[in-house]
C-alpha cells in the first residue's frame, strides 16, 4: 500500500469517521523520535477507509495508520464480498 496515495478526507470528524467505519484509533511512538503519534486523520484508499497519524513534528512521514474495508464492499474476511461491479451499484 502506497501511503502517498491515501486521500485525506478533509472536514470529517475523526471520531465520527471511526465510529461509522468501525475503525479503532491507536497511538504508537514515532520510529524516529519516540513522540506518541495518534491515528487521527481520516483517509480513503480504494475500498479501504482508515485513520493515519499526521506527519510527526520531527519530519518523519512514516506514521502509523489503520484501515478497514468499507462495509459496502463486503466483508474481506468472511468472503461475503460482492463483485467489484456490483459493489459500485448505488443502493
Ligand atoms: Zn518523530
Amino acid at each position: 500500500m502506497n501511503r502517498h496515495r491515501f486521500l485525506r478526507v478533509l472536514g470529517q470528524d475523526p471520531e465520527r469517521w471511526a465510529a461509522r467505519h468501525d475503525i479503532e484509533s491507536f497511538t504508537h511512538p514515532c520510529q524516529e523520535c519516540g513522540r506518541m503519534l495518534t491515528t487521527s486523520v481520516p483517509f480513503v484508499y480504494g475500498t479501504l477507509r482508515g485513520l493515519i497519524a499526521p506527519t510527526c513534528v520531527c519530519g518523519n512521514e512514516v506514521t502509523p495508520y489503520c484501515v478497514v474495508r468499507d462495509a459496502r464492499f463486503g466483508d474481506l474476511f468472511t468472503g461475503g464480498a460482492l463483485s467489484e461491479n456490483r459493489s459500485r451499484t448505488v443502493r
